[in-house]
């Protein structure tokens, strides 16, 4: 199946980069949140990154206009009806998500296909809001979604080869290279393996081992990573990171998941990263 009209659940990060990735690939998409303000928010945000394409030479006025007017964007979950294929990028909790699904199922085609873009949630658990859990798929893109390489393609129990076959080829066709799971795997494969060294980052920051900036340029020159852990943490927000790891803890049961007090506490403080202003760097 190819696809013809995605439609976005959450105008947050990443469902804002989901879907200008999708109408800088020539894509209409409609993009929902829950408020107008979080709407014209996200609006400004996408045209602002736009622009600066624009001032360095990357992209001409004529294409960010042209993407921008391939962008729709509303509060109307309705909209959904007229489309083919769902992301689904709301806050990271399974109620909400359920919540999503149930009136996604209930709204879309029989045909279209409800992709979530979780970090760590069960997808068959967020399929089974659904009469349709063979077309229920995780569609994990990285952020920012429009420069990032990887989508992590995740199954549910029930989810159809057929899904997998058009989820992978919707990734292709928006620059994307797919990598699918080999069964059910709630946080994929990249947000497992980083999550405990993101954690780990955290914990010798806490432990006043050293600054920020310098575990960040110790993990860069000792370890080749393009970004250091504590930055990277502020660019997913500390909410988001402590949501993924809760989750893993809990599914797991390994203390390797435990979120660092650190982390609990920054965030019952308000400071989640780049989002807020502030996080283990101000911005
Ligand atoms: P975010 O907090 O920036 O955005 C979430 C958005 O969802 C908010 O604007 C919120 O208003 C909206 N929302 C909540 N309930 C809604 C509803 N019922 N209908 C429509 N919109 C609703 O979060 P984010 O970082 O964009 O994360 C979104 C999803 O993507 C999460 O599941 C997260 O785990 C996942 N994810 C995040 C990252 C990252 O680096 N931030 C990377 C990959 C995947």
């Amino acid at each position: 199946m190819d696809i013809k009209k995605p439609f976005v659940v959450g105008a947050g990060i990443m469902g804002a980069g989901v879907g200008q990735l999708c109408a800088q690939k020539g894509y209409e998409v409609t993009v929902v949140d829950i408020s107008e303000e979080i709407v014209e928010k996200a609006k400004g945000k996408v045209r602002a990154g736009l622009s600066r394409r624009v001032e360095k030479g990357k992209i001409t006025q004529d294409e960010m206009e042209s993407v921008l007017s391939r962008m729709n964007w509303s509060t109307d979950l309705d909209l959904a009806k007229e489309s083919d294929f769902v992301v689904e990028a709301a806050s990271e909790n399974l109620g909400v998500k359920k919540e999503i699904f149930k009136k996604l199922d209930f709204i879309c085609l029989p045909e279209t296909i409800l992709a979530t873009n979780t970090t760590a949630l069960s997808v068959s658990e967020v399929a089974s809001a659904t009469s349709r859990a063979d077309k229920v798929i995780g569609m994990h893109f990285f952020n920012p979604a429009v420069i990032m390489k990887l989508v992590e393609i995740i199954r549910g129990e029930k989810t159809s080869e057929e899904t997998i076959a058009t989820a992978k080829k919707f990734a292709e066709n928006l620059g994307k290279i797919p990598i699918t799971t080999s069964k059910e795997a709630p946080a994929g494969i990249v947000s497992r393996v980083l999550g405990g060294l993101l954690n780990e980052a955290a914990v010798v920051y806490s432990e006043g081992i050293a600054s920020p900036e310098d575990i960040d340029e110790a993990m860069k020159l000792g370890a080749g990573l393009p970004m250091g852990p504590l930055a990277l943490i502020d660019m997913i927000g500390l909410d988001i990171h402590l949501a993924k790891m809760e989750t893993l803890y809990e599914k797991f049961k390994d203390e390797r998941y435990k979120p660092p007090e650190v982390i609990r506490k920054m965030v019952a403080e308000g400071k989640l990263g780049k989002k807020s202003g502030e996080g283990f760097y101000k911005y």
